[in-house]
């Protein structure tokens, strides 16, 4: 029996791995749940998996939270990330943004297995957590296109190239004069996934896919990135290994089939799937980084180092928080990272305080210029 805390439990990740866990009673057990704000959703499943530690991130809600669970141990603040995790072997950390570093660092450093979906975490801060991992804790993907690329390295040495895939999100095929338009509503409607509005505005830029070319650059140590836009969704992602052979992991579009593999690694165990329809067409695509120029400034801060990552995720970050707030138009998103990053000086990031301080920075930099409009 496994014991498994889920930090972001309310989420879309959160939800599809307490499906999980809901069809695997024998596996799993949950031992810690915590969320941002949504008490009355936290208390349902807390209650519904009889869970011991229960967190929620916003400090006005403890209170009430306190008094719905009075049989566990109820936390707030950063506790709902670090101490909630106390008795769990693997924590699925399916938070969103940059502050899941404090959980990915934490869970590190008390020598857990992470079932990590929170990319923001790596994009932020990959250096400090590498290290960190040196000295315990394990790491598994469950981005689907790193599960992807973790699948396809099974018992391999070596390999030369990464080639990620991305779906190109709901404007691929949309004129450029378009995109200025795109209302919040259209932009988190993607084509092949639900998933929760931060992800799916970063799909709709393509920012997701820079965040995603940082996040392998960490898990897999390499900088031989590519990506290819691949609508339909089905192969995950490919590596290209030193004698030309490419192996690629595909399956239905469905999230718990990476997140069950970080749960259940190293082995493929038993799930109730939806099979592919075959035959059908698959179509691999060139990117168009003029439309879309957000992998470029992300491939640009792999090369520049420093703190130009955490900039870049710190300003998406402010930038769609304010596009879903209607602040901004749908392509100063993209803009808004790319002035960010040219007006950063750069400088190098040692320390997880150095990450959330230049995060903290940049972000209420932006914030607070458009806020107002
Ligand atoms: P959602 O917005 O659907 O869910 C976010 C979850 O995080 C909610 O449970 C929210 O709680 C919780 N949360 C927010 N802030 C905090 C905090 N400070 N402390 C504790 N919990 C917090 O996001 P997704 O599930 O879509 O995405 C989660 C992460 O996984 C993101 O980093 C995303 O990039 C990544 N990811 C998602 C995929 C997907 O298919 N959805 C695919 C691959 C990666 P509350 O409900 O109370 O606000
Ligand atoms: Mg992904």
């Amino acid at each position: 029996m496994k014991n498994i805390a889920v930090l972001g439990c309310t989420g879309s990740i959160g939800r599809q791995t307490l499906d999980i866990v809901r069809s695997n009673p024998d596996k799993y057990r949950i031992t810690g749940l915590s969320c941002g704000s949504r008490v009355t959703e936290l208390v349902g499943l807390s209650r519904e998996f009889s869970c011991k530690n229960v967190g929620v991130y916003d400090k006005t809600k403890y209170t009430e939270l306190k008094a719905l669970v009075p049989n566990a141990n109820a936390f707030c603040g950063d506790d709902a990330l670090t101490a909630v995790i106390d008795g769990a072997d693997t924590v699925v950390i399916a938070v969103v943004g940059m502050i899941g570093l404090k959980a990915v660092l934490y869970a590190l450093e008390k020598g857990k297995a992470i079932a990590l979906a929170n990319k923001e975490s790596l994009v932020a801060g990959g250096s400090i957590v590498t290290e960190r991992l040196k000295h315990g804790g394990k790491l598994y993907p469950v981005d689907s296109e790193h599960s992807a690329v973790w699948q396809c390295l099974q018992g391999e040495k070596d390999f030369s190239r990464i080639i990620l895939t991305a779906s190109g999100g709901p404007f691929y095929f949309a004129p450029q004069s378009e995109l200025y338009s795109v209302t919040p509503e259209q932009a988190v409607k993607h084509p092949n996934w639900s998933m929760g509005q931060k992800i799916s505005v970063d799909s709709a830029t393509m920012m997701n896919k820079g965040l995603e070319i940082i996040e392998a650059r960490w898990l897999f140590n390499t900088t031989d990135i590519d990506y290819v836009i691949h609508p339909e969704s089905v192969v995950h992602s490919m590596v290209e290994f030193r004698d030309g052979s490419i192996k690629a992991q595909a399956g239905f579009p469905d999230m718990r089939l990476p997140i069950q593999y970080a749960l259940s690694y190293p082995e493929h165990s038993y799930r109730n799937f939806t099979p592919l329809s075959l035959p059908m067409e698959l179509r691999f695509l060139p990117p168009d980084e003029n439309k879309f120029p957000a992998p470029k400034l992300a491939k640009q801060a792999i090369v520049a180092g420093g703190n130009s990552a955490a900039v870049l995720n710190a300003a998406n970050e402010a930038a769609v928080a304010l596009f879903l707030q209607r602040k901004i138009a749908f392509t100063d998103i993209v803009r808004i990272v790319e002035d960010a990053l040219s007006a950063e000086p750069h400088c190098e990031v040692k320390t997880a305080d150095e990450v959330f301080a230049t995060h903290n920075r940049v972000y209420d930099q932006i914030y607070l210029k458009y806020r107002g409009r």
